[in-house]
């Protein structure tokens, strides 16, 4: 079967599992938080593809962003191909390559360099074609709780720190990114960095035409202080006459997506235990990494809202239920459960279930490990629809290596 012939299957019927189910809907409502915040505050959002790229939803993105920012010539090229020539596209990478950089500028409407050495080696390349520069600063403050994900952690390299050094490029760039926010849902604490930004580098602020603030800002809570933030974005913007840039990645699609699964096995070990017919490590990767749990938002269709138990707290709990992928990674565990909660103690065989917040950081980052089947992609349309957006088979896993 050729699975390309698969693409945009129309119809209302879901595929087998698993697959990750996104919906426009929800991803609308997230859209009209960010275009009112863009609208109260003057701010352009640009939506970070490393968090979200998959472009069979971006015709309903695009209405309410101003383009897409990109971490790499693949994301930069992806951006420009499908969010349409009439929308920016930022270009940003840790590191350029000398070959690539003329593809990257053919794609960009601007470009940011990570550090001062790579400003020096492409600024004539971005000059020779009229693409504004500009330069990644790191204020070594951040709102971050994971050390992994920090770009103020000790030693970083993402982006120039030292004032003198940055002053001496100033006559090159028209503008600064600083991303030092995750998932921050702290007005006062995203507020308050950038207080410590404007008293560390205020005064190049004022010789600039933009400053880029990153992402992980998460004002799509539904009690964040969005009049708050927008006011302080435009005093900011307004004080150092700059055009704001926001690049909401998670906060673009959270909630507007699922995995769903199977339950392919039951085991009993001092715990219930089920085993589904996905993995976290191939398609959950970031609840591994940062050693967090999925939510469950639904059982056989019927829609719950099951946080997961904290580990800690659940240690002897016999009742609960733990929830495995199907990899052979022992701690390939979507997370533990107390399902008596839903009603739904114990799991049996045949059992659908579906994992919440799976649409970023999910689909950009699955992979072949142990070959376990890869999740279709399914969309749910405004109107509906499901579309059946892509299906993979053996082929895809064959031709992943060589
Ligand atoms: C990761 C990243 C983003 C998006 O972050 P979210 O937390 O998903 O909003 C934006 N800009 C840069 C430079 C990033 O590295």
């Amino acid at each position: 079967m050729n699975v390309r012939e698969d693409v945009n299957t129309s119809s209302t019927q879901l595929p087998p599992t698993p697959y990750y189910l996104l919906n426009e809907a929800s991803i609308v409502a997230n859209m009209k938080i960010v275009e009112r915040l863009c609208e109260l505050s003057g701010a352009k959002a640009l939506l970070a593809l490393k968090c979200f790229a998959t472009w069979g939803v971006f015709n309903v993105m695009q209405p309410y962003l101003h383009g897409t920012t990109s971490s790499s010539l693949n994301e930069v090229r992806l951006g420009h191909e499908t969010f349409g020539d009439d929308k920016e596209t930022h270009a940003y990478s840790v590191a350029y390559s000398a070959d690539e950089i003329d593809e990257v500028l053919s794609h960009a409407d601007k470009i940011i360099f990570n550090s001062i050495s790579q400003l020096n080696a492409f600024k004539d390349r971005a000059n020779s074609k009229n693409i504004p520069v500009g330069l990644r600063l790191n204020p070594q403050t951040s709102n971050s709780s994971f050390i992994i994900a920090d770009p103020a952690r000790p030693f970083s390299r993402l982006g120039e720190h030292d004032k003198d050094s940055i002053t001496a490029v100033l006559a090159d760039i028209t503008g600064v990114m600083i991303h030092n926010n995750c998932e921050n849902d702290s007005f006062d604490a995203f507020s308050k960095s950038l207080a410590d930004i404007e008293t560390r580098f205020g005064s190049l602020l004022a010789e600039l035409e933009w400053v880029s603030l990153g992402g992980g800002i998460h004002f799509i809570a539904p009690d964040y202080p969005l009049e708050k933030l927008a006011a302080r974005l435009k005093a900011f913007s307004e004080k150092y006459g700059v055009q704001v840039y926001l690049e909401p990645g998670e906060a673009s699609i959270h909630g507007a997506g699922t995995l769903v699964t199977t339950v392919l096995d039951t085991m009993h070990n001092q715990k219930n235990l089920a085993v589904v017919d996905a993995s976290i490590e191939a398609h959950m990767l970031d609840l591994l990494i940062y050693r967090e749990s999925a939510p469950i938002t639904a059982i056989n269709e019927a829609e719950v809202t099951l946080s997961p138990v904290d580990m800690e707290q659940a240690a002897n709990n016999p009742d609960n239920t733990i929830i495995y992928g199907r990899s052979c990674l022992a701690g390939d565990i979507f997370g533990e459960y107390a399902l008596s909660d839903a009603s739904h103690n114990p799991l049996n065989i045949g059992d659908q279930i579906a994992f919440g917040n799976a649409a970023g950081y999910t689909m950009v980052k699955k992979n072949w490990f142990n070959g376990v089947n890869m999740p279709a992609i399914v969309i749910r349309r405004l109107d509906g629809t499901i579309d059946i957006q892509r299906q993979f088979d053996y082929q895809d896993y064959k031709s992943s290596l060589s």
